[in-house]
């Protein structure tokens, strides 16, 4: 058995599952990891550099050059490639719009889950993802898979969009965007977006991030040798 904790987080596209996992980390004093950051990254590698994810060889040796690294900030990540800070550049719609794509390949997930499980060996930590559950962390003391009306999910990214400046995209982009990215995870033959038999579901369409975080502490505290 696993002595530090761990926390999976699972779910739909812009679902809150950062915020969650955030907030949780910050309370708890535990590892924030976010593992769709390490695929956009990825990605934007792959865009950049023009590789062809129908490939093999191509794949491979752009992952033969790709260093990621997290920068923990007051509890935001922030992502490194190869040294460059992309946290801003990965949110964009040009990666949002292949994230997809590079992230059902297999040579792409296999090095992905192994840098997860390494980062998740010793410490205690909060991952949120879309197989963190099922795969990543099969023995995650907590799983909960979170989903949430899709028009409510396009309208928060929307306007965190919005917020960050990016005032080009519609909402009818952003929603088609999540619907791509949900059907194309839920679908893909490579650990698809499922639940995983022991995670708990949290819908959020109705409530707030507080009641969230409140629920989420109350299925992780009775783990924390500490506190209890
Ligand atoms: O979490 P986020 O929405 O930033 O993830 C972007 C994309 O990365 C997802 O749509 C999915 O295709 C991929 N992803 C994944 N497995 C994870 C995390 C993200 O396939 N554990």
């Amino acid at each position: 058995m696993r002595k530090n904790v761990v926390v999976a987080i699972d779910g739909y596209s812009s679902c809150g599952k950062s915020t969650l996992a955030k907030a949780l980390a910050k309370t708890l004093g535990f590892i924030y990891i976010d593992s769709g950051a390490m695929y956009r990254a990825v990605t934007l590698y792959f865009i950049r550099n023009h590789t062809n994810v129908n490939e093999e060889a191509a794949v491979k040796d752009a992952l033969q050059h790709i260093e990621l690294n997290f920068h923990s900030r007051d509890y935001e990540s922030h992502i490194t490639l190869n040294g460059e800070e992309v946290s801003e550049e990965i949110r964009q719609m040009p990666v949002s719009e292949a994230v997809s794509e590079v992230s059902a390949l297999k040579l792409v997930r296999t090095e992905m889950v192994k840098q997860q499980q390494r980062m998740g060996k010793s410490k205690n930590i909060v991952m949120d993802g879309r197989d963190i559950g099922t795969k990543v962390f099969e023995d995650a003391q907590v799983k909960l898979f979170m989903t949430a009306d899709p028009k409510v999910r396009a309208e928060r990214r929307f306007k965190e969009m919005q917020s960050k400046g990016d005032t080009t995209t519609t909402l009818e982009e952003v929603f088609e965007n999540l619907a791509h990215r949900d059907y194309a995870d839920t679908t893909r033959k490579e650990s698809p977006l499922m639940r995983a038999d022991d995670a708990i579901i949290l819908d959020n369409t109705d409530i707030t991030p507080k009641e969230q975080l409140e629920f989420a502490l109350n299925k992780v505290t009775p783990f924390i040798p500490q506190l209890v």
